[in-house]
């Protein structure tokens, strides 16, 4: 049930409800060691708060986060900081997030060096890092600029990957590379997977790239989850509106396949401002009287886990095996 809620100004200065932006409003959801979860939907829905507010880079205002078995949410101080070591981050921007004044081996040293690892270590998990990113030790005195985009991100990735992260959250790692370069770095990202057991919560909006790499998938819609579930079963299946709409707009190879393109009508309402009942009702092309009044909760709506949030999706009862 985590929220991340930020405050807005306001003319009344002594309102009783302060008006808040409600980026992430109550959204659950786990993630297995060793899987990949995709987190999508249209930007402004709260994907990258999500990520960071999972990483703690933003305090959630309410809900928990448990990681290995602890609640982190409420964690501070120096428990916070060994945290950072198990959960990593690799941006969008490889340009914007690697600082122009350091070069290659300052940038993926530095996160070992606040975790007290000895020079000799440092070089040597240098060298490697650069070796499995798919660049050479002969880069290392070079500066961000000299690179291309994939090579940067190739940079960001090394250094998210130099404390042995277990938790990398991607936050549309891809969408600002080339489209040839993307593939790239994305089979790039699936060996360090493999290699290094890495569990992945990749927030993407290409449908194609996150039907690629997820085991499962979670759909957003203004700060909630609509829709989750294993990602063959939902692009094969999508149950919540939302999701069918998303996926008719992904271009698909074969031509005798006529796909029904769905067109959501209206623009996405202000998560400053949205709608009451079902958020999606102002552009749902199913809504109905109760949308307007009253909230779906996220159901089970397959045997095996699929969940949506839709007053008229079906409940399905839990399989038990007995
Ligand atoms: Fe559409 Fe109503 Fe379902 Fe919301 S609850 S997705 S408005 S049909
Ligand atoms: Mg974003």
């Amino acid at each position: 049930n985590l929220k991340k809620h930020f405050p807005l100004k306001s003319k009344k200065l002594f309102a009783k409800d302060k008006p808040v932006l409600k980026a992430v409003d109550g959204v659950s959801f786990s993630v297995q060691s060793g899987e990949t979860l995709g987190l999508v939907g249209e930007s402004g829905c709260g994907k990258s708060t999500t990520g960071r507010t999972i990483l703690k880079l933003l305090e959630p205002t309410d809900g928990d986060i448990h990681f290995k078995g602890e609640n982190i949410a409420t964690f501070r101080g120096e428990k916070l900081r060994k945290l950072r070591k198990d959960m990593q981050i690799i941006f969008q921007d490889p340009y914007a997030s690697l600082n122009p004044r350091k070069t290659i081996e300052q940038t993926i040293t530095e996160p070992m060096k606040i975790f007290n690892i000895t020079k000799e270590e440092r070089t040597k998990k240098l060298s490697r890092l650069l070796d499995v990113v798919g660049l050479s030790s002969y880069h290392k005195q070079r500066y961000p600029h000299e690179f291309s985009g994939g090579q940067r991100q190739r940079i960001g990735i090394a250094r998210a990957l130099a404390l042995d992260p277990e938790l990398v959250i991607c936050d549309e790692p891809v969408s600002a590379l080339d489209v040839s370069i993307q593939a790239q770095v994305i089979n790039l990202m699936e060996e360090l997977q493999e290699e290094f057991n890495l569990t992945y919560i990749f927030i993407a909006h290409d449908l194609s790239v996150v039907h690629h790499i997820s085991d499962r998938v979670a759909v957003m819609y203004l700060g909630e989850l609509v829709e989750i579930g294993d990602v063959h079963e939902l692009y094969q299946n999508p149950k919540h509106p939302y999701t069918q709409a998303l996926l008719s707009a992904v271009p698909e190879a074969n031509p005798h396949h006529d796909k029904q393109r769905i067109i959501l009508s209206g623009d996405l309402p202000s998560p400053a401002n949205p709608p009451q009942g079902c958020k999606f009702h102002t552009r749902c092309p199913f809504a109905e009287a109760i949308c307007r009044t009253e909230e779906p909760q996220l159901k089970k709506v397959s045997a095996t886990g699929q969940m949506a949030a839709c007053h008229f999706v079906e409940e399905v009862e839990e399989v038990v095996n007995s």
